[in-house]
């Protein structure tokens, strides 16, 4: 049981948190809902439009196959799911997808500038303007990026992307286990490079602080010009 099942909530509720609760089958509406979190529980089927909703995590919600549309929703967390859709939310700038099967696009977001996916068989992820941070872990459909004029974290897992394009805010480049990689543009701001894999040649750049070269056995040379 919950606290919803236990009615311990009050209608004006800002964040709720339900966990491990398999006899709650509908939420009710509450006006100020702000922050939701639903994990574990495996007889809720729907969650109503909350108009003020700002985040929203539902993490193995096996029943869950649809999200409404949040004018508000600024934050995204789905694991574990069945959820086939996910809506073009106006507001959004940081959505997680890990382990959600039925997933295999996502729209463009306006405002997006954090984007994590794991084991995930979407093909394509769109050209986002105002994306800062991307993380690719273990999605084997996923074989080029684009260019993303504001990016500046890159985290990329055992996949099979063949080339990292340049990416002029790039400051953090994290690499492991990408078989196909094997050159590394030369990106003037980058301050933190860790692991380069198949890598041949590494760049000298000029904002480097912290190198980590780790089972890399093709690197023979750094280059210090920017050819
Ligand atoms: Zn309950």
């Amino acid at each position: 049981m919950c606290i919803i099942c236990k009615k311990e909530v009050t209608e004006d509720i800002e964040e709720l948190k339900i966990y491990n609760c398999s006899d709650i089958k509908v939420l009710p509406y509450f006006p100020n809902l702000k922050v939701l979190y639903i994990y574990h529980c495996q007889n809720i089927k729907t969650i109503p439009y909350y108009p003020k909703l700002e985040k929203l995590e539902i993490r193995n919600c096996r029943e869950i196959k649809e999200i409404p549309h949040y004018p508000n929703l600024k934050e995204l967390e789905i694991v574990y799911s069945y959820i086939k859709e996910i809506p073009c939310y106006p507001e959004l700038e940081k959505l997680f997808i890990y382990n959600c099967k039925n997933i295999t696009t996502i729209p463009n977001y306006s405002n997006l500038k954090e984007l994590e996916i794991r084991y995930s068989p979407i093909k394509e992820i769109p050209c986002y303007p105002t994306l800062e941070k991307l993380f690719i872990y273990d999605c084997q459909n996923i074989i080029t990026i684009s260019n993303y004029s504001n990016l500046k974290e890159l985290e990329i897992w055992n996949s099979p992307v063949k080339e990292i394009p340049y990416y002029p805010e790039l400051e953090k480049l994290i690499i492991y286990y990408c078989q196909n990689i094997t050159t590394i543009p030369y990106y003037t701001d980058l301050k933190e490079l860790d692991n380069c894999d198949k890598t041949t040649t590494i760049h000298y750049y000029p904002n480097l602080k912290k190198l980590k070269i780790d089972k890399c056995p093709n690197i023979t040379t750094i280059k210090y010009n920017s050819n």
